[in-house]
């Protein structure tokens, strides 16, 4: 491979603003661990919504973002034993195995820009060889990127952390990317009922196609009543909170059985309070944090891209929305308010940065 490397990304420049499309170089060489991806898909996931809001402290501005994706290897770094140049990989935030690799070293207009072991909104990256794993070279790239996060978090909290067998009752809140998974891992493990709570009757559609018996609008209905007919008042062994917004996530609270569990799947804010009843807790109604789906990337990936390929999980119906990478700033739109499934950026739709200036210009003029 040549180095340096000159691709499209979008930077996130100014918080609470749109994102930039900016050509980046990478130098080169490859450090140790470091590889090479031709991105080929990447998911747009509410990390970023966050991280663009800038609602955390961020002491990394200009910075490159995206943490699901697919691609193609094109070069690895020194002692990479994991990959190779040709492997079709899924590109993932949860940490795998091989090498924890430096983060990668990007400039544009001749100033330093930032990225993390794994950035994706980019048409190539410099990526950590942890943060990916190898799937069949026939996969469907479009498929891959999903799962990067959400598809491995909603599965992964069903079927790994809570759990859950047949028969038993499951409910959650927030029927996007991660929620509709979790919905449909419930379902293919044959739970009872299946409650899917969202305040979008779209989205809750899409929820029954995914395995919910039960849906409740919470911009139309009582939710705890609901949830209380269904269950004839014993409320949902596992409550799955998909959503980020603290007074759903009290109530979804409320929704679980004692005892039961409730899994914050959803990134609340950074000075999120809830308020829950103590007693509640004494009687065995159990909170628990949530990482990744606790997935082993490398046995998970390839096991649920495999259930996938044999027509045994849905996960083409989750992409309900695609743009090019000079469109990202309307994709993001359409996640903030709250669509269901997932929007996919495709990165090789901007071949070059006077098409893409170009691009941008015409969304910037529409929007206006
Ligand atoms: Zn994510």
């Amino acid at each position: 491979m040549k180095y340096p490397v000159t691709f499209n990304a979008a930077v996130l420049v100014k918080h609470d603003e749109d994102l930039q499309i900016k050509t980046v170089t990478f130098d080169g060489p490859l450090q140790a661990g470091q590889v090479l991806v031709k991105i080929a898909y990447t998911g747009i996931c509410g990390k970023q919504i966050e991280e663009i809001a800038g609602t955390r402290p961020d002491p990394y501005l200009p910075h490159l973002l995206g943490h699901e994706g697919s691609g193609v290897v094109v070069d690895i770094g020194p002692g990479v034993r994991t990959v190779r140049p040709g492997d079709v990989v899924v590109l993932h935030w949860m940490k795998g195995s091989g090498i924890d690799a430096l983060a990668p070293e990007y400039s544009f207009d001749g100033k330093k820009i930032n990225a993390g072991p794994i950035t994706t909104f980019n048409e190539y990256g410099v990526i950590s060889e942890n943060r990916m794993t190898v799937i069949p070279k026939d996969s469907d790239l479009r498929i891959a990127c999903l799962l990067g996060c959400a598809v491995t978090t909603g599965l992964g909290v069903i079927w790994n952390e809570a759990n859950v067998r047949p028969g038993e009752s499951v409910a959650v809140f927030g029927c996007g990317g991660v929620g509709l998974n979790a919905i449909q891992a419930a379902g293919l493990v044959n739970a009872y009922p299946v409650i899917a709570v969202d305040t979008s009757a779209a989205n809750l559609k899409i929820a029954q196609e995914f395995g919910a018996t039960h849906t409740i609008d919470a911009n139309t209905s009582d939710v705890l009543e609901g949830i209380d007919k269904i269950t004839e008042n014993r409320r949902a062994k596992y409550v799955i909170i998909a959503l980020a917004d603290p007074k759903a996530t009290e109530l979804a609270v409320e929704a679980s059985a004692k005892p039961g569990t409730v899994y914050f799947v959803g990134v609340p804010p950074q000075d999120a309070r809830i308020s829950v009843n103590a007693l509640d807790i004494h009687r065995l109604r159990t909170l628990v944090g949530h990482w990744g789906g606790n997935i082993t990337p490398d046995v998970h990936i390839p096991l649920y891209m495999n259930l996938y390929r044999r027509g045994k999980i849905k996960l083409k119906e989750l992409i309900t929305s695609e743009v090019s990478l000079a469109d990202i700033n309307v994709g993001l739109g359409r996640i903030q308010t709250g669509g269901a499934g997932r929007c996919i950026v495709s990165l090789a739709g901007v071949k070059s940065q006077e098409k893409a200036t170009a691009i941008e210009g015409a969304v910037t003029e529409t929007r206006r």
